[in-house]
């Protein structure tokens, strides 16, 4: 715990498992007023509360983030809530969605996953800006090594899509929005030990498509294994303080070397 975010509000989004409920825990545990985006699926709740036990401040708001109207009105909640204004952004709300290969990939399935991943760190930032254009912050999207340097997993072509556009994203937010004093990084993780697996969906005609590997999926050579959400949830506070101040535009790798595999 400390004083590195006191003062600061924060709105999170996939709060409720995996990367984003670490980052609110340790957002909060530094001095942060966190705002909690998720479904209403009971596991966000319980953050809030972990978080209200510890003497933090949370405030859970039941929200899809590909959904224009429910975003706004999130926004407006957790600044109403934390005094008027948000500092720090963690568009991170994401999901594996149905992997298969392209020629057995339903438009539907294609939408869900541009949704949800590119769409809904866009609405992130278009609601929270009005709220933190006047005293400037951090924002941070969580993309992938599969945006871009690594090709690590089969029938991934809407996931690595919404990935890599992240990345695009945030640095044209950087640019666009450097003269408010807002910071905009994309962090891109290899393999982390949370539940993205739970909801994701393999079509049978995966096997048509897989490429021989010659390491074991999700291996990292510096940790033999996944990471862990901690990990991640410490650079999240690092580049939400002001330690991070001249670091803007940027995608920043977390992998435990993956990529170099
Ligand atoms: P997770 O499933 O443990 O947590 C994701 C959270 O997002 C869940 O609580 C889920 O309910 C929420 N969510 C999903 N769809 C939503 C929607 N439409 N609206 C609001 N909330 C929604 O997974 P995680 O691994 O912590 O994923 C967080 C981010 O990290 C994602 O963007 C993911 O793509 C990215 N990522 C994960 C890994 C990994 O290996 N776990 C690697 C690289 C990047």
């Amino acid at each position: 715990s400390g004083t590195l975010l006191s003062g600061k509000t924060a709105f999170i989004t996939g709060a409720g498992s995996g990367i984003g409920r670490a980052a609110a825990l340790t957002m909060a545990r530094h001095g942060a007023a966190v705002g909690l985006i998720d479904l209403m699926d009971g596991r966000c709740h319980e953050v809030e509360e972990e978080i209200r036990s510890e003497g933090g401040r949370a405030l859970f708001v039941d929200t899809d983030v590909s959904n224009p109207e429910r975003m706004a009105r999130a926004a407006a909640s957790v600044a109403r809530e934390f005094g008027g204004q948000i500092h720090l952004l963690f568009a991170n709300a994401g999901i594996n969605g149905t992997l298969a290969p392209i020629e057995d990939m339903t438009p539907e399935d294609w939408d869900k996953t541009l949704n949800v991943n590119l769409k809904g760190s866009f609405l992130a930032l278009k609601y929270s800006i009005p709220y933190m254009k006047q005293s400037g912050g951090s924002i941070i999207i969580t993309s992938s090594i599969n945006g871009n340097r690594k090709f690590s997993g089969f029938g991934m072509c809407a996931y690595s899509s919404s990935k890599a556009g992240q990345v695009a994203f945030a640095k044209m937010a950087a640019l666009e929005l450097a003269r408010y004093h807002i910071r905009v990084n994309a962090i891109c993780p290899g393999a982390i030990d949370t539940n993205i697996g739970e909801n994701t969906n393999s079509t049978p005609q995966l096997d048509k498509i897989s490429i021989p590997v010659n390491y074991p999926e999700g291996s990292q050579p510096l940790e033999h294994g996944p990471g862990h959400p901690q990990q991640v949830a410490d650079l999240v506070l690092f580049l939400s303080s002001d330690h991070a101040s001249h670091i803007t535009g940027t995608e920043i790798y977390i992998d435990g070397a993956e990529t170099l595999l």
